[in-house]
């Protein structure tokens, strides 16, 4: 896809979408990402682009959204969306009638499929009878509830907004609703966590039958308000070793629940992985819109303005602007395709990047292949469960 391009030297680059021929040849995005920042609290180990205290501001947002969408996109309506992600932040915070905004937006600048996954992230708490209604009727189609532990001592020590009642109260509205498509967010590795409690979290969780888990162990910005209360040598904080056996817990007791892992952090149901997220791991390109919005389109990695009050003035800006070379997205495509549980086909993979991967890295994947971390070919390359629990390091290796 060709962009109109405007370099300015205090905005960055500006990248509009407008089809050409080439876009015809190197495929369009088909997904798309709507960054929403508000919540209603600020959790102690967030650091996402987050705005609190500014609930005021939520519609001018969501029209800034409208807008830039309208002119990233254009007017032909030649895109056409299969996936679309509402993220944050905190979108199921916001009155639906604002998301209605954005969501209208896309519908005039991009044709929705008629199967598009359509995902909205939110937190227990913000789930109710009326808002659940409210996004089924606009179009929402997956809920994905970040409900992080069901043991209040760990939710307060996250400094979670939600208890452990509220969190299992929104299951249910959203189940009652009607949502069947459920993913449940989960965090490993947060203080006050024992094994047992995690087990209790993911045992009584999975109990809901629902097709979709996520599980990411904390990350702690060095800054994180967590930190003073829970320094890393606190003992209430649980070790990279109590982390990793955490780790096998979760792959087990998913994989006793019915969930296929097909990612790293990643559990769901046979046909019901997260489309969306899918596209990042298969290394494509993407749209994306909003407060730091991360897009990756036409070769050009960009993300919008971090600042509330300079992405409001200057939708269009980017803070940073990268072009991706190729031998960028050929390290890009191994380390995300080797997240995934199905791994990096090498033949289909010779045939899009132009390399024999197994000529390239022999000498990386003989070394994991001996330590168990690595299997295949002949059809794919892919780590073991030992190389998942530690596919950082893997991952390190090639790049
Ligand atoms: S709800 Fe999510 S996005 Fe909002 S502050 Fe907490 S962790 Fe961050």
């Amino acid at each position: 896809m060709a962009f109109s391009q405007v370099v300015c030297p205090n905005q960055g680059l500006r990248q509009t979408y407008r089809k050409s021929s080439l876009s015809v040849k190197q495929g369009m995005p088909k997904s798309a990402y709507i960054h929403i920042p508000f919540c209603k609290h600020k959790c102690d180990f967030c650091d996402f682009a987050v705005v609190t205290n500014l609930d005021a501001r939520i519609p001018d947002y969501c029209q800034t959204v409208a807008f830039e969408i309208a002119n990233r996109l254009g007017k032909d309506k030649n895109h056409s969306l299969e996936t679309i992600f509402y993220g944050g932040g905190t979108p199921g915070y916001i009155d639906t009638g604002e998301l209605a905004v954005i969501h209208a937006a896309l519908s005039r600048h991009a044709s929705i499929d008629k199967d598009a996954e359509i995902s909205l992230e939110t937190t227990p708490e913000a789930i109710t009878e009326k808002k659940a209604d409210s996004w089924l009727k606009l179009g929402i189609n997956r809920l994905s509830i970040g409900i992080e532990s069901l043991n209040d001592n760990e939710l307060s020590s996250m400094g979670r907004s939600h208890n452990r009642t509220q969190a299992l109260k929104g299951i249910q509205l959203a189940k009652s609703a009607g949502f069947t498509n459920i993913s449940l967010d989960l965090m490993y590795g947060v203080p006050e966590q024992t094994i047992e409690s995690w087990q209790d979290s993911l045992t009584e969780l999975l109990h809901f039958g629902l097709p979709h888990l996520s599980a990411y162990a904390m990350t702690l910005a060095v800054n994180s308000p967590l930190l003073k209360r829970y320094p890393l040598e606190s003992p209430k904080m649980p070790s990279d070793d109590l982390a990793a056996s955490m780790y096998e817990i979760l792959v087990k007791t998913a994989h006793q629940a019915g969930l296929e892992q097909y990612e790293v952090s990643n559990f769901a149901k046979p046909d019901l992985a997260c489309r969306h997220n899918m596209t990042y791991w298969d290394n494509e390109e993407y749209f994306a819109f909003g407060l730091s919005a991360h897009r990756y389109v036409d070769s050009v990695r960009s993300h919008n303005w971090r600042s509330f009050n300079r992405y409001m003035d200057d939708c269009l800006g980017n803070e940073s602007a990268e072009e991706i070379t190729e031998s960028m997205r050929l390290k890009e495509g191994i380390i995300l395709g080797l997240r995934t549980t199905a791994g990096i086909n090498v033949k289909k993979f010779h045939q899009r990047y132009g390399i024999d991967l197994l000529k390239q890295f022999d000498k990386q994947i003989q070394e994991f292949q001996s330590q168990g971390l690595m299997v295949g070919p002949p059809e794919s390359l892919r780590l073991t469960p030992q190389g998942m629990l530690l596919s950082n390091l893997v991952l390190s290796h090639f790049v």
